[in-house]
């Protein structure tokens, strides 16, 4: 993509921070939203080691950035080291966002309303009073339990390998969430794989048994390398309406960007932009993801 905008004394820097962060789609997603908008941003990603988070916290003060996002390792050092919280980067205690404001840095985590965001975009519905099985307990199925009750889910249940790490996604959730066991996904509305079993070198894996999923379910993999999991597939074949993670990609950084802007969010220019790269670069590492 070229930039319609020259870059002069005036254009200004959002940028990612990861370990590493060079593999990021974010650039590509942010500059094509910044591009199509008309605005004078640049957005760069920037390997920042373990621990330095604060440092990087400094530099957006400094640099006076448009907004940061983060990515892991750094989620929990930025979370303690800005000067506020939203409710949501509170819950999660993990920051994949920083909204400067009037000089404060404010923490928050998009990836919860980038889910349900996505599901709307997809399937075209909202999580309200259907049932949920969230696959997995790290950070983002963290972030989806918490966005599924609060976006009024009749349930949600958490199946993951670590019970202890399920029970405290239940508790993100409470009341409405709490452990299951993988049984349940068969009486599930909406299904959402949220660990990384299928991603990149283990494609060929599956998180559950396939024989669980049937008709009028919907099914989200929250992987999008490969663009079309084992776990899509088997979905598909016993007719659930299935859907990868592109979308949640996209509408995490399209919440961003309107946090940092105050613009609405280009979403098809931001949707083509990430399809472009991925089609180029198909072996992205998605660890490096915010
Ligand atoms: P994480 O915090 O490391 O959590 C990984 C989860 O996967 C844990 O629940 C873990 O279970 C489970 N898991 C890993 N290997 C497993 C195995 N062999 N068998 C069963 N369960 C296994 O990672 P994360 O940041 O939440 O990311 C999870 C996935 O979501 C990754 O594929 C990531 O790329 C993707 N993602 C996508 C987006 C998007 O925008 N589409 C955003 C964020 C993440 P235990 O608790 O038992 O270890």
């Amino acid at each position: 993509m070229t930039r319609a905008l020259p870059i002069t004394g005036a254009t200004r820097l959002a940028a990612v921070i990861g370990d590493p962060a060079r593999h990021s789609l974010s650039p590509a997603i942010h500059n094509a939203a910044f591009d199509a908008l008309g605005l004078d941003s640049v957005f760069l990603a920037f390997d920042v080691p373990r621990g330095q988070a604060p440092a990087a916290l400094e530099a957006v003060r400094t640099f006076g950035l448009v907004g940061l996002s983060v990515t892991m390792p750094h989620k929990a050092d930025v979370a303690a080291a800005v000067d506020e919280l939203d409710d949501t980067a509170s819950a999660l205690e993990a920051v994949n966002c920083v909204v400067p404001v009037g000089g404060r840095l404010i923490g928050t985590n998009t990836d919860g309303e980038g889910f349900v965001r996505g599901l709307q975009h997809d399937a075209g519905i909202d999580p309200g009073g259907r049932r949920c099985v969230v696959l997995g307990a790290g950070g983002a199925a963290r972030a989806i339990v918490l966005a599924l009750a609060r976006t009024g889910a009749e349930s949600v249940t958490i199946v993951n390998r670590t019970a202890a790490s399920a029970e405290v996604a239940a508790q993100l959730g409470a009341p409405v969430a709490r452990v299951g066991v993988p049984a349940d996904i068969a009486r599930a509305d909406l299904v959402v794989n949220a660990t990384s079993v299928g991603m990149g070198a283990g494609a060929g894996d599956l998180p559950c048994d396939p024989d669980l999923f049937g008709p009028d379910q919907i099914v989200v993999d929250i992987i999008y390398n490969p663009f079309e999991t084992a776990l899509l597939r088997s979905a598909r074949k016993r007719g659930a309406l299935a859907f990868n993670g592109l979308s949640m990609l996209v509408f995490q950084a399209a919440v961003a960007f309107e946090r940092w802007t105050d613009h609405p969010a280009p979403v098809p220019a931001m949707l083509t932009a990430v399809q472009d790269q991925l089609a180029a670069e198909p072996s992205v590492d998605l660890a490096a993801e915010p």
